[in-house]
């Protein structure tokens, strides 16, 4: 797996410091911002798979950065909020925050919220609509292909391909049955599925040294996921 990367928006140096050398610690990729306008800009401009937010920041207040992350994205986030802010952790919530953390805490109760929240939100989806298997991950609403939470590019047709073999994991489908489903009324031969699947190996098995398709010989192509 990857490594998970979080941003840290928090205003107070020293918090925000702390943190960061835990979570490194931890092994997680770290970048902090330590002003709201400039936190939502890092979050808007890169690419993080949990968001940690202070709520009282200059340039941005963490309600209004939560609110506008998640116009855009169903990253989990955090709300970092003061012993006093009580009726705000219910706001925190109610603008898409996946949790909220009181200050001051132990770093030990922040790594078990965090690590909750991800196993929660494994997917940055919670549609039900994103296949997965192995470290792949297909989200059928946007289209959108990640292998160890790289986003990969793939065709209408290689999607397709990809994804009937994933929706019949551990199960060998024959030339016949994904060129039918795939390409169904079209004309053409068979052995383009050949072709399509040397393609999508191209671009997932052998970018990122795994094997992903397997081939039966004289049968056809199977997605083998051990852990279903
Ligand atoms: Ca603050």
């Amino acid at each position: 797996m990857s490594k998970t990367k979080v941003l840290i928006i928090e205003d107070e140096i020293k918090m925000a410091r702390f943190i960061e050398l835990e979570l490194k610690y931890e092994d997680y990729i770290v970048t902090v911002s330590n002003d709201g306008r400039e936190g939502l800009d890092t979050f808007l401009n890169g690419e993080f798979d949990m968001v940690l937010l202070d709520l009282m920041l200059p340039g941005l207040n963490g309600f209004e950065i939560c609110r506008r992350i998640r116009k855009v994205s169903n990253v989990p986030v955090i709300m970092l909020t003061a012993k006093d802010e009580v009726m705000d952790k219910v706001a925190g919530l109610d603008i898409g925050a996946n949790d909220y953390i009181t200050k001051p805490f132990a770093i030990e109760e922040l790594l078990a919220r965090m690590r909750a929240v991800l196993r929660r939100s494994p997917s940055k989806n919670q549609n039900g609509t994103i296949i997965k298997f192995k470290d792949v991950e297909m989200d059928l609403e946007s289209r959108i292909v990640r292998v160890k939470g790289n986003v990969v590019e793939l065709t209408k047709k290689e999607f397709e391909v990809l994804l009937y073999l994933a929706q019949n994991k551990n199960t060998v489908l024959s030339r016949e049955q994904i060129f039918n489903k795939v390409w169904g009324q079209e004309v053409g031969e068979t052995n383009i599925v050949d072709v399509y699947i040397r393609y999508i190996r191209t671009k997932i098995d052998e970018r990122f040294s795994e094997r992903y398709i397997y081939t039966a010989r004289g049968e056809g192509y199977f997605i083998k996921d051990e852990e279903e």
